[in-house]
Formats: structure tokens, C-alpha cells, sequence
């Protein structure tokens, strides 16, 4: 996988908001926010979309979960958010490095564009 943006943020060779940081992942803040809250959580590992998630990222893929649920509690998203994964061309999806979308502070509508 050649290198991305996401990359270089995780390589501090760019600078990015970061709000939270663990062995595996990474959390910051969208340059291009879509609402009040728009964070997103990367792995560290680069895959490239959820598409090319193996079984053996089985945990990691866990953990991206995990992690989003408590972005959302540390900063306090008490009445919801939506987590979003857009996965290649079709589905959105600009920077090849999965990340999850974490989106909140105003109602969502439903279904999205
Ligand atoms: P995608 O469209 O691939 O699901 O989402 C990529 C997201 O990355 C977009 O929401 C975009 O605003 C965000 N993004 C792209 N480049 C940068 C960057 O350099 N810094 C940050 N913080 N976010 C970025």
C-alpha cells in the first residue's frame, strides 16, 4: 500500500488534531467536518478499506470499534452519533487508509446520500 495522508498523520509528518492515540489507533479530528463532531479513527496497520481487512484482523477490527465507542464517551456524545465506513469508489471513500467516521452533535438523517 503506498503511503497517505492518514500515514504521514500517523508518522507526525503532518500535523492533525489529535484526540486520542493507542498502540493500534488513532483518533483526530476531520479537516472537512460534515457536522459539529467529525472525528475519525484510523489503525495504525495500513489497510487499505474494510474490503481488504483480513481474518487476521479480526481483533484490530474490534478495537476500531471499541475505540470509537469511547472517542464518543470521552467527549461526551450522550444522546448519539453514527459511525461510518465508506469502502472504495462507490462508497464514497477518498484516502485509502480504513478509517471509521465518527459524526455527532446534530440529528443524523436517514438514508444518507
Ligand atoms: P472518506 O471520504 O475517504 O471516507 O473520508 C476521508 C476523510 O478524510 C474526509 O472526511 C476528509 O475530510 C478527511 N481528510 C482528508 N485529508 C485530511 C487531512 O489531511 N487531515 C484530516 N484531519 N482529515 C483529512
Amino acid at each position: 500500500m503506498s503511503e497517505t495522508i492518514f500515514s504521514k498523520i500517523i508518522n507526525r509528518e503532518i500535523p492533525a488534531d489529535i484526540i486520542y492515540e493507542d498502540d493500534l489507533a488513532l483518533a483526530f479530528k476531520d479537516i472537512n467536518p460534515h457536522a459539529p463532531v467529525h472525528i475519525l479513527v484510523i489503525p495504525k496497520k495500513p489497510i487499505t478499506k474494510l474490503e481488504t481487512a483480513e481474518s487476521e484482523d479480526q481483533n484490530l477490527m474490534g478495537h476500531l470499534l471499541l475505540t470509537a465507542k469511547r472517542v464518543a464517551q470521552q467527549i461526551n456524545l450522550t444522546k448519539g452519533y453514527r459511525i461510518v465506513i465508506n469502502n472504495g469508489s462507490d462508497g464514497g471513500q477518498t484516502v485509502n487508509h480504513l478509517h471509521l467516521h465518527i459524526l455527532g452533535g446534530r440529528q443524523m438523517k436517514w438514508p444518507p446520500g
